[in-house]
């Protein structure tokens, strides 16, 4: 099969804080599979490290306030036609970017609602089956 992930749980330091999510029984159960690695936020131009984005008002904002909406939606658009011919993707979990069914609720204070992250979304909207990292025993069933 073919998958597209989240680079920061493939073990890329892409984060906004340098480090890597590397998820070792994720990438385990993988193997023998052709892995497509995206980060959004990098294909959108952003550095490591960066100010933390959460979303507020149908924006992407980073913690200085700075609208990123423009750029992470280019960014992400880029990342959908990476993987537009992948069978499903694993994203991470509460990103702003990759986050599905739960994301912070763009206070900065740790606090998650209901919500999709920009890219997650635009995964759905195509009708791409989106996971996460929680999601191992879906994953699992998937891949045999
Ligand atoms: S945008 Fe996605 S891939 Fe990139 S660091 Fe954030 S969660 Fe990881």
């Amino acid at each position: 099969m073919k998958i597209g992930i989240s680079a920061c749980l493939a073990g890329d330091s892409v984060r906004y804080d340098g480090r890597h999510k590397k998820d070792d029984i994720l990438m385990e159960l993988l193997k023998g599979h052709e892995i497509v690695k995206i980060c959004p936020e990098m294909e959108s131009g952003f550095t490591v490290p960066r100010d933390t984005i959460e979303l507020t008002d149908g924006k992407a904002v980073t913690k200085n306030g700075k609208d990123v909406s423009d750029e992470l939606s280019e960014g992400s658009g880029r990342c959908l036609e990476m993987i537009k011919d992948c069978d499903f993707v694993i994203l991470k979990s509460r990103s702003p970017s990759c986050g599905y069914g739960f994301v912070y609720d763009g206070s900065f204070s740790g606090k998650l609602i209901d919500g999709n992250g920009v890219f997650a979304k635009m995964c759905i909207g195509k009708g791409i089956r989106v996971f996460t990292e929680l999601d191992l025993d879906r994953i699992e069933k998937e891949l045999k």
